[in-house]
Protein backbone atom coordinates (compact mmCIF):
# COMPACT_ATOMS: atom_id res chain seq x y z
CA UNK A 1 0.00 0.00 0.00
CA UNK A 2 1.25 3.26 -1.03
CA UNK A 3 2.03 6.09 1.56
CA UNK A 4 -0.82 8.69 1.30
CA UNK A 5 0.77 11.35 3.39
CA UNK A 6 4.10 11.97 5.43
CA UNK A 7 3.57 8.90 6.48
CA UNK A 8 3.49 4.82 5.53
CA UNK A 9 0.35 3.56 4.33
CA UNK A 10 -2.45 2.96 6.21
CA UNK A 11 -2.43 -0.48 6.79
CA UNK A 12 1.32 -0.67 8.10
CA UNK A 13 0.56 1.90 10.76
CA UNK A 14 -2.10 -0.48 11.85
CA UNK A 15 -0.12 -2.62 12.44
CA UNK A 16 2.38 -0.68 14.14
CA UNK A 17 0.14 0.51 16.37
CA UNK A 18 -1.17 -2.89 17.18
CA UNK A 19 2.42 -3.90 17.86
CA UNK A 20 3.36 -0.55 20.72
CA UNK A 21 0.03 -1.44 22.18
CA UNK A 22 0.90 -5.28 22.65
CA UNK A 23 4.78 -4.79 23.53
CA UNK A 24 3.46 -1.82 26.23
CA UNK A 25 0.82 -3.83 27.68
CA UNK A 26 3.00 -6.38 28.82
CA UNK A 27 4.43 -3.78 31.04
CA UNK A 28 3.18 -3.77 34.99
CA UNK A 29 5.28 -1.53 36.62
CA UNK A 30 4.63 2.00 37.85
CA UNK A 31 1.54 3.68 40.29
CA UNK A 32 -1.47 5.26 39.86
CA UNK A 33 -1.11 9.11 41.67
CA UNK A 34 -2.97 9.34 44.20
CA UNK A 35 -1.55 12.69 46.00
CA UNK A 36 -4.98 14.27 44.39
CA UNK A 37 -7.06 11.68 45.99
CA UNK A 38 -9.42 11.25 43.17
CA UNK A 39 -6.83 10.13 40.68
CA UNK A 40 -6.39 7.13 43.34
CA UNK A 41 -9.58 5.26 41.84
CA UNK A 42 -8.22 4.68 38.53
CA UNK A 43 -8.26 1.91 36.86
CA UNK A 44 -4.56 0.82 36.23
CA UNK A 45 -5.33 -1.64 33.55
CA UNK A 46 -6.83 0.81 31.34
CA UNK A 47 -4.54 1.43 28.25
CA UNK A 48 -5.21 3.46 25.30
CA UNK A 49 -3.22 4.25 22.69
CA UNK A 50 -4.63 6.79 19.23
CA UNK A 51 -2.39 8.64 16.73
CA UNK A 52 -3.97 11.01 14.11
CA UNK A 53 -2.23 12.82 11.36
CA UNK A 54 -1.77 15.88 9.93
CA UNK A 55 -4.42 14.80 7.31
CA UNK A 56 -6.67 13.71 10.24
CA UNK A 57 -6.16 9.79 9.45
CA UNK A 58 -6.67 8.17 12.85
CA UNK A 59 -5.53 4.89 14.35
CA UNK A 60 -6.10 3.26 17.83
CA UNK A 61 -5.76 0.78 19.95
CA UNK A 62 -7.45 -0.10 22.98
CA UNK A 63 -9.06 2.42 25.44
CA UNK A 64 -8.08 5.17 23.43
CA UNK A 65 -12.17 7.20 23.92
CA UNK A 66 -11.94 6.47 27.80
CA UNK A 67 -11.74 10.00 29.23
CA UNK A 68 -9.58 10.87 32.32
CA UNK A 69 -8.40 14.75 33.23
CA UNK A 70 -6.12 16.03 31.20
CA UNK A 71 -3.45 17.54 33.91
CA UNK A 72 -0.43 18.58 33.46
CA UNK A 73 -1.12 18.55 29.55
CA UNK A 74 -3.01 21.23 29.77
CA UNK A 75 0.21 23.39 30.52
CA UNK A 76 1.46 23.24 26.85
CA UNK A 77 -1.78 23.85 25.23
CA UNK A 78 -2.26 26.88 27.85
CA UNK A 79 0.95 27.85 27.03
CA UNK A 80 0.22 28.06 22.75
CA UNK A 81 -2.77 30.17 24.07
CA UNK A 82 -0.65 32.40 25.62
CA UNK A 83 1.93 32.61 23.40
CA UNK A 84 -0.50 33.92 20.97
CA UNK A 85 -2.31 36.17 22.68
CA UNK A 86 1.31 38.26 24.33
CA UNK A 87 3.86 36.59 21.64
CA UNK A 88 7.19 35.67 21.46
CA UNK A 89 9.35 37.86 23.68
CA UNK A 90 6.87 38.10 26.51
CA UNK A 91 6.28 34.65 26.85
CA UNK A 92 10.37 34.39 27.24
CA UNK A 93 10.62 36.94 29.58
CA UNK A 94 7.60 36.79 31.83
CA UNK A 95 7.66 32.63 32.41
CA UNK A 96 10.85 31.29 30.55
CA UNK A 97 12.31 28.14 29.20
CA UNK A 98 14.52 26.31 30.42
CA UNK A 99 14.56 23.20 32.30
CA UNK A 100 14.50 23.26 36.12
CA UNK A 101 15.89 19.73 36.75
CA UNK A 102 13.86 19.34 39.45
CA UNK A 103 10.10 17.88 40.24
CA UNK A 104 7.13 19.58 38.54
CA UNK A 105 6.01 20.70 42.09
CA UNK A 106 9.06 22.04 42.86
CA UNK A 107 9.17 24.84 45.47
CA UNK A 108 12.88 25.05 45.31
CA UNK A 109 12.97 25.44 41.78
CA UNK A 110 11.68 28.93 42.15
CA UNK A 111 13.98 30.01 44.79
CA UNK A 112 16.62 29.13 43.00
CA UNK A 113 16.04 31.02 39.99
CA UNK A 114 15.20 34.77 42.09
CA UNK A 115 11.25 34.12 41.86
CA UNK A 116 11.69 33.47 37.91
CA UNK A 117 8.85 30.10 37.27
CA UNK A 118 11.42 29.28 35.05
CA UNK A 119 9.66 27.12 31.88
CA UNK A 120 5.68 26.69 31.79
CA UNK A 121 5.70 23.22 31.65
CA UNK A 122 5.95 23.02 35.69
CA UNK A 123 3.67 24.23 38.23
CA UNK A 124 5.15 27.52 39.28
CA UNK A 125 5.16 28.31 34.98
CA UNK A 126 1.84 27.22 34.73
CA UNK A 127 0.54 29.10 37.03
CA UNK A 128 2.06 32.53 35.98
CA UNK A 129 1.02 31.09 32.61
CA UNK A 130 -2.54 30.75 33.43
CA UNK A 131 -2.29 34.50 35.37
CA UNK A 132 -0.55 35.82 32.11
CA UNK A 133 -3.45 34.98 30.30
CA UNK A 134 -5.32 38.41 29.18
CA UNK A 135 -8.76 38.31 30.41
CA UNK A 136 -11.27 40.73 33.52
CA UNK A 137 -12.15 38.06 35.57
CA UNK A 138 -10.78 34.58 36.49
CA UNK A 139 -14.00 33.25 35.54
CA UNK A 140 -13.66 35.04 31.53
CA UNK A 141 -10.38 34.00 32.23
CA UNK A 142 -11.24 29.92 32.77
CA UNK A 143 -13.97 30.47 29.56
CA UNK A 144 -10.90 31.81 27.77
CA UNK A 145 -8.62 28.65 28.81
CA UNK A 146 -11.75 26.27 27.78
CA UNK A 147 -12.38 27.38 25.03
CA UNK A 148 -8.91 27.70 23.05
CA UNK A 149 -8.58 23.57 24.34
CA UNK A 150 -11.43 22.72 22.97
CA UNK A 151 -10.43 24.14 19.50
CA UNK A 152 -7.48 22.05 19.86
CA UNK A 153 -9.33 19.13 20.74
CA UNK A 154 -12.22 20.01 18.01
CA UNK A 155 -15.04 19.45 20.17
CA UNK A 156 -16.17 21.10 23.71
CA UNK A 157 -14.22 19.50 26.69
CA UNK A 158 -15.52 19.34 29.96
CA UNK A 159 -14.96 19.81 33.51
CA UNK A 160 -14.50 16.46 35.77
CA UNK A 161 -16.41 18.43 38.60
CA UNK A 162 -14.94 14.98 41.33
CA UNK A 163 -11.42 15.50 40.20
CA UNK A 164 -11.61 18.95 40.34
CA UNK A 165 -13.13 19.41 44.03
CA UNK A 166 -10.75 16.63 44.82
CA UNK A 167 -7.78 18.98 43.76
CA UNK A 168 -9.00 21.78 44.97
CA UNK A 169 -9.18 20.34 48.90
CA UNK A 170 -6.04 18.94 48.71
CA UNK A 171 -4.07 21.88 46.45
CA UNK A 172 -1.76 23.60 49.63
CA UNK A 173 1.08 23.18 47.38
CA UNK A 174 -0.26 24.81 44.21
CA UNK A 175 -1.32 27.74 46.58
CA UNK A 176 1.78 28.43 48.35
CA UNK A 177 3.67 28.28 44.94
CA UNK A 178 1.00 30.90 43.27
CA UNK A 179 1.42 33.03 46.61
CA UNK A 180 5.24 32.81 46.00
CA UNK A 181 4.73 33.83 42.81
CA UNK A 182 2.76 36.73 43.97
CA UNK A 183 5.23 37.54 46.29
CA UNK A 184 8.53 38.29 43.88
CA UNK A 185 6.02 40.13 41.61
CA UNK A 186 5.50 37.00 38.93
CA UNK A 187 1.81 37.29 39.21
CA UNK A 188 -0.10 40.54 39.41
CA UNK A 189 -3.67 38.87 40.09
CA UNK A 190 -5.01 37.16 42.79
CA UNK A 191 -3.26 33.96 43.08
CA UNK A 192 -6.52 31.90 45.02
CA UNK A 193 -8.05 33.19 41.64
CA UNK A 194 -5.30 31.42 39.68
CA UNK A 195 -5.09 28.22 41.09
CA UNK A 196 -8.71 27.97 41.21
CA UNK A 197 -8.45 28.46 37.24
CA UNK A 198 -5.55 26.37 36.97
CA UNK A 199 -7.03 23.62 38.71
CA UNK A 200 -10.14 23.37 36.24
CA UNK A 201 -8.09 23.17 33.09
CA UNK A 202 -6.06 20.26 34.61
CA UNK A 203 -9.42 18.91 35.40
CA UNK A 204 -11.00 18.92 32.11
CA UNK A 205 -11.76 15.41 30.55
CA UNK A 206 -10.17 14.16 27.29
CA UNK A 207 -9.80 11.04 25.84
CA UNK A 208 -6.00 9.77 24.24
CA UNK A 209 -8.01 10.27 20.73
CA UNK A 210 -8.32 13.95 22.15
CA UNK A 211 -5.20 14.10 22.87
CA UNK A 212 -4.05 12.98 19.65
CA UNK A 213 -6.13 15.66 17.85
CA UNK A 214 -4.29 18.07 19.80
CA UNK A 215 -1.10 16.74 19.09
CA UNK A 216 -2.05 16.80 15.66
CA UNK A 217 -3.34 20.27 15.26
CA UNK A 218 0.49 21.30 16.74
CA UNK A 219 2.14 19.20 14.36
CA UNK A 220 -0.01 20.68 11.50
CA UNK A 221 1.38 24.31 12.14
CA UNK A 222 -1.69 25.38 14.86
CA UNK A 223 -4.13 24.32 12.37
CA UNK A 224 -6.76 21.46 13.59
CA UNK A 225 -6.58 18.64 10.37
CA UNK A 226 -10.11 17.36 11.46
CA UNK A 227 -12.08 20.58 12.31
CA UNK A 228 -9.61 22.43 9.55
CA UNK A 229 -9.64 25.91 11.96
CA UNK A 230 -6.40 27.58 12.80
CA UNK A 231 -6.03 27.39 16.52
CA UNK A 232 -2.68 28.91 16.93
CA UNK A 233 -0.35 30.37 14.18
CA UNK A 234 2.56 28.05 12.98
CA UNK A 235 5.09 30.22 14.74
CA UNK A 236 3.61 29.75 18.10
CA UNK A 237 2.96 25.88 17.11
CA UNK A 238 6.59 25.77 17.06
CA UNK A 239 7.60 27.76 20.20
CA UNK A 240 5.02 25.04 22.01
CA UNK A 241 7.11 22.32 20.63
CA UNK A 242 10.52 23.88 21.74
CA UNK A 243 9.29 24.13 25.71
CA UNK A 244 7.93 20.85 25.36
CA UNK A 245 11.17 19.05 23.81
CA UNK A 246 13.20 20.64 26.71
CA UNK A 247 10.91 20.54 29.70
CA UNK A 248 7.50 18.21 28.61
CA UNK A 249 8.58 15.03 30.89
CA UNK A 250 9.67 17.43 33.98
CA UNK A 251 13.63 15.90 35.33
CA UNK A 252 13.31 13.00 33.00
CA UNK A 253 12.94 15.27 29.67
CA UNK A 254 16.38 14.78 28.81
CA UNK A 255 15.87 10.67 28.69
CA UNK A 256 12.59 11.08 26.57
CA UNK A 257 14.06 12.93 24.11
CA UNK A 258 17.54 10.31 23.95
CA UNK A 259 14.75 7.80 23.68
CA UNK A 260 12.22 9.02 21.46
CA UNK A 261 13.62 12.59 19.76
CA UNK A 262 10.61 14.17 19.54
CA UNK A 263 8.50 16.66 21.98
CA UNK A 264 5.84 15.16 24.58
CA UNK A 265 3.99 16.32 27.45
CA UNK A 266 2.69 14.19 30.55
CA UNK A 267 -0.08 14.65 33.32
CA UNK A 268 -0.04 12.49 36.26
CA UNK A 269 -3.99 10.81 35.20
CA UNK A 270 -1.50 9.03 32.90
CA UNK A 271 -1.96 10.56 29.71
CA UNK A 272 0.89 11.39 27.28
CA UNK A 273 1.04 13.79 24.14
CA UNK A 274 3.46 13.33 21.46
CA UNK A 275 4.03 15.60 18.71
CA UNK A 276 6.05 14.57 15.41
CA UNK A 277 6.16 18.22 13.06
CA UNK A 278 4.83 18.16 9.95
CA UNK A 279 3.68 14.46 10.47
CA UNK A 280 1.00 13.91 13.50
CA UNK A 281 0.23 13.43 17.49
CA UNK A 282 0.66 10.04 19.37
CA UNK A 283 -1.13 10.17 22.27
CA UNK A 284 -1.77 7.26 25.06
CA UNK A 285 -3.30 6.39 28.23
CA UNK A 286 -2.33 4.61 31.02
CA UNK A 287 -2.27 5.23 34.93
CA UNK A 288 0.89 4.13 36.18
CA UNK A 289 3.53 6.22 36.25
CA UNK A 290 7.06 6.46 37.04
CA UNK A 291 8.98 8.62 39.80
CA UNK A 292 8.93 11.63 37.93
CA UNK A 293 5.27 11.18 36.97
CA UNK A 294 4.92 10.18 33.67
CA UNK A 295 3.32 7.57 32.88
CA UNK A 296 5.12 3.90 32.26
CA UNK A 297 2.90 2.18 29.17
CA UNK A 298 2.79 5.60 27.67
CA UNK A 299 6.97 6.28 27.35
CA UNK A 300 7.29 2.56 26.22
CA UNK A 301 4.90 2.25 23.42
CA UNK A 302 5.46 5.75 22.14
CA UNK A 303 9.33 4.92 21.83
CA UNK A 304 8.21 1.94 20.08
CA UNK A 305 6.40 3.78 17.55
CA UNK A 306 9.05 6.72 17.23
CA UNK A 307 11.34 4.17 16.16
CA UNK A 308 9.58 2.21 14.17
CA UNK A 309 7.82 5.11 12.00
CA UNK A 310 10.99 6.84 12.02
CA UNK A 311 10.24 9.57 13.48
CA UNK A 312 12.85 10.84 15.72
CA UNK A 313 13.90 14.68 14.82
CA UNK A 314 17.66 13.97 15.44
CA UNK A 315 17.89 11.20 13.00
CA UNK A 316 19.33 12.12 9.46
CA UNK A 317 17.22 9.55 7.70
N1 LIG B 1 -3.03 19.25 38.61
C1 LIG B 1 -1.76 18.61 38.89
C2 LIG B 1 -0.94 19.45 39.85
O1 LIG B 1 -0.95 20.65 39.71
C3 LIG B 1 -1.03 18.38 37.61
C4 LIG B 1 0.35 17.78 37.80
C5 LIG B 1 0.80 16.89 36.70
O2 LIG B 1 0.02 16.41 35.87
N2 LIG B 1 2.07 16.58 36.72
O3 LIG B 1 -0.28 18.95 40.72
Amino acid sequence: EAATGPLPGDSRVDALIEAAYAHAATHHEGTVADYIPALATADPAQFGLSLVDVHGGTHEAGDAAALFSIQSISKAFVYALLCDAVGHEAALATVGVNNTGLAFNSVVAIELNGGHPRNPMVNAGALATTALIPAASPERRWLTIQHGLSRFAGRALELDDAVYASEMAANQRNAAIAQLLESYGRIRVDPAGVVDVYTRQCSLLVSAHDLAVMGATLADGGVNPVTGERVVSAEVARDTLAVMSASGMYENSGEWLFEIGLPGKSGVAGGIVCVAPGKGGIATFSPPLDAAGNSVRGQIATAYLSRALGLNLFASS
